[in-house]
């Protein structure tokens, strides 16, 4: 199962200095290196410049390079000003091996790239006749006849390679400018992924003749901070050059990604699989899969093999739990259900919690959280309960029962309780997000335990 590395934030942290790679064309004879080749991506947009658009397109070409082998040594945004770009196309030009942009391709007449890439190779734009017809087209099976405007995208710098794209009207192309390839993508991200992917990153690597495969593994952890990954495994990232270590890290989990690369998919594949054995040994009890699979269809996976069905209850985390576990499909063969129980009466009628239980601990108690399984156990007749109690902030905390104090408790088959509790860092949406995959990490650790069918 994929994930989009573009919704993960990398650390900040590099394995080494890019600028101190070597940077000499043709340095990717062996394939198990960088390819030697280097590349600048320019985001093209005033929005862009006004903060009133999220640059998502910087990261998703950066990535997708990286994942090549194609080492990004700098990116800047500019804004729909044809002398502006051009100079940024002019410079990324001379010192890089390919210049990515992306935007200012549409039909309006801010969309300029197509004419400052023309300006730097000091070429005409010619009218390509084949996509001059498509978008007439395309515009006929709407009803409407194409405006001057729409003209325009069927203009590209004389020379250029046209790269079609099918999610849009829009076409990218690719100029030679001096030493280096000017690739001119479209701004919308549905319709650049694609033809980067597809079209722009395959004519890289066939320019450039890099043979290497590259293969990526995902070990997924949770209920562990960064840092501590970063503890154990310090050793093993500094050394990884092939395969090599990414940690990145989204929405309360940490991923760590290998990456092999090798002359052959499979070469670079038992590549990776020795160091994601030695990084799964590090670290332990946190790791919950090494094929992609989420937190959610890992638990969901094991409760369906071992023949168990789950229960919920849950205060600060407000029914993410249940969320999380529906959000995979088939989820209702092993899950009974959730029951929010927020306030303390609801505890009591809905849960059967004892008054004085809560009068005694407090709702965020060990005891509480306890008694909650139980009743979700007893109420919706499931073999494990797991609840949720805590203060979520950013109100409720106080000195002995902090905001990010939170109880989980696990009630299994034979009424044995396991109560963990956890001090989270974050907002309150972070504390809530990490208190439910706290809560289905518990989960998967008893399910773990169980021998199948027992
Ligand atoms: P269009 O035909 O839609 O005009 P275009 O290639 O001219 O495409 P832009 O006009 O630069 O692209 O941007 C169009 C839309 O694409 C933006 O309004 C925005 O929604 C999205 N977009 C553009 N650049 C980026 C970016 N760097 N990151 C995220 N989204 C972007
Ligand atoms: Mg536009």
């Amino acid at each position: 199962m994929g994930f989009r590395l573009s919704c993960w934030s990398p650390r900040p942290r590099m394995q080494a200095d890019p600028k101190s790679q070597s940077h000499s064309p043709g340095a990717g004879s062996d394939p198990a290196r960088a390819s030697g080749r280097s590349a600048e991506i320019i985001t093209i947009g005033t929005e862009l410049l006004l903060g009133q658009l999220v640059d998502t397109n910087t990261p998703a070409i950066a990535a997708e390079l990286a994942e090549n082998g194609i080492d990004v040594y700098r990116t800047c945004s500019v804004g729909d000003n044809r002398v502006r770009i051009a100079e940024a196309v002019r410079e990324a030009a001379s010192r890089a091996d390919a210049v990515m942009c992306a935007g200012g391709l549409g039909p309006t007449v801010d969309d300029v790239t197509r004419d400052a890439i023309a300006d730097v190779a000091g070429v005409a734009l010619l009218r390509d006749e084949r996509v001059a017809d498509d978008l007439r087209r395309y515009f006929a099976g709407l009803g409407r006849t194409m405006s001057a405007n729409n003209e325009r995208q069927a203009l590209f710098p004389a020379g250029a390679i046209i790269l079609e794209n099918p999610h849009g009207t829009a076409p990218g192309f690719a100029l030679d400018v001096g030493s280096a390839i000017v690739i001119a993508l479209p701004g919308p991200p549905r319709e650049l992924l694609p033809m980067l992917r597809e079209k722009a990153v395959p004519l890289l690597r066939s320019r450039w003749n890099l043979a290497a495969a590259i293969v990526s593994r995902i070990i997924r952890t949770a209920g562990v901070s960064e840092s501590e990954i970063d503890r154990r495994i310090d050793d093993l990232f500094r050394s990884a050059e092939n395969p090599s270590i990414a940690v990145l890290t989204h929405d309360g989990e940490v991923i760590v990604k290998v990456t092999g690369k090798a002359a052959t998919a499979e070469d670079a594949r038992s590549l990776c699989d020795g160091l994601v054995a030695q990084l799964v040994a590090r670290l332990g009890e946190c790791v919950y899969s090494t094929d992609g699979a989420s937190l959610p269809e890992t638990v969901g996976r094991c409760l369906r093999e071992r023949g168990l069905t789950l229960a919920a209850a849950e205060s600060c985390t407000g029914g993410l739990v249940g969320a999380l576990v529906t959000s995979v499909a088939g989820a209702s063969d092993y899950f009974r259900g959730s029951i929010v129980a927020y306030g303390n009466r609801a505890k009591t009628q809905l849960l059967d919690v004892a008054p004085p239980l809560i009068e005694r601990h407090g709702a965020v108690s060990a005891e509480v959280a306890a008694a909650m399984a139980e009743g979700a156990k007893a109420a919706l007749e499931a073999s494990l309960a797991v609840a949720v109690t805590g203060i979520a902030g950013p109100s409720g905390g106080t000195q002995d029962k902090p905001v990010g104090l939170v109880y989980v408790a696990l009630v299994g088959e034979d009424h044995t309780c396991t109560v963990q509790r956890l001090q989270l860092p974050g907002a309150r949406d972070m504390v809530q997000r990490r208190a439910a995959l706290a809560a289905l990490l518990l989960v998967l650790r008893t399910c773990r335990e169980k021998r199948t069918g027992g």
